[in-house]
């Protein structure tokens, strides 16, 4: 996510990698890195983030409180150690500095809130603010199924973007009650309470082939028509734009 001069990175999956290469082309040298949580597909492409190496390069990395004394990075380090890995964490070259996010906090112009969702271990969801612009990173949840899903739809109140995982079909999430993710409907009823902008569907079920995900979304499309809200379904080195009025 870019805000003017700013550079903010959204997790560190498997496409944290061509990022960093593109970052690196374009001379990108200060960045904020935002971590959800620390499954191994929101983390483990953060080894191969060739800006982390560029001790000219400067990361901040926020991320919810750890709980009992534990370091804010220590899963980078467990993620980094023998034998998974050949370079330790603290053999990094860019100076990376760890933040606890607690609630509100401002990046310059930009305003960020934090909330916890419904995931095993914790997830944390992320609404950023910049210029009238709302953007809401939203994923591994499962809806509670009673008053705290309110919660969820204020903090994802008129977003004009909101990036939000469905991983499952309704049919599927029969098998997969408490692991922690929604269905598409979810998303979309979620979205549209909400009063959503634009809704981009994400963190796909790996047995979902592109065909399988256009056919859901003409689906779920012509079922929405009526409600205002642009859905899509989010692949990789996609761009979108929140510009102004
Ligand atoms: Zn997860
Ligand atoms: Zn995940």
């Amino acid at each position: 996510m870019r805000c003017g001069s700013r550079l903010i990175v959204l997790d560190a999956g498997t496409g944290i990698r061509e990022l960093g290469l593109e970052l690196e082309r374009q001379g990108v040298s200060s960045m904020d890195l935002f971590i959800s949580h620390f499954h191994m597909d929101h983390l483990q492409g953060f080894p191969f983030f060739t800006p982390s190496y560029n001790p000219q390069t400067h990361i901040d990395i926020h991320l919810a409180p750890r709980g009992h004394g534990r370091a804010l990075s220590e899963p980078f380090h467990k993620l980094m150690e023998e034998p998974h890995f050949p370079v330790p964490f603290h053999h990094l070259g860019a100076d990376i500095q760890f933040h606890e996010l607690n609630g509100d906090c401002h990046l310059g112009e930009i305003h960020v809130r934090s909330q916890p969702m419904n995931h095993p271990g914790g997830s944390t969801a992320f609404r950023l603010e910049y210029r009238g612009r709302i953007l809401v990173y939203l994923t591994d949840h499962e809806p509670f199924g009673g008053s705290k899903d309110e919660s969820v739809r204020d903090f994802m109140h008129g977003a004009d973007l909101l990036i939000r995982e469905a991983q499952y079909t309704t049919a599927e999430y029969q098998q997969k009650r408490g692991w922690g993710h929604s269905t598409f409907e979810d998303a979309v009823a979620d979205a549209v309470a909400a009063g959503v902008k634009r809704l981009a569907l994400f963190h796909h079920d790996p047995e979902h082939t592109d065909l399988f995900l256009e056919r859901i979304l003409s689906d779920l499309q012509s079922r929405n028509r009526l409600s205002g809200l642009e859905i899509l379904m989010a692949r990789e080195g996609h761009c979108l734009e929140l510009a102004p009025d």
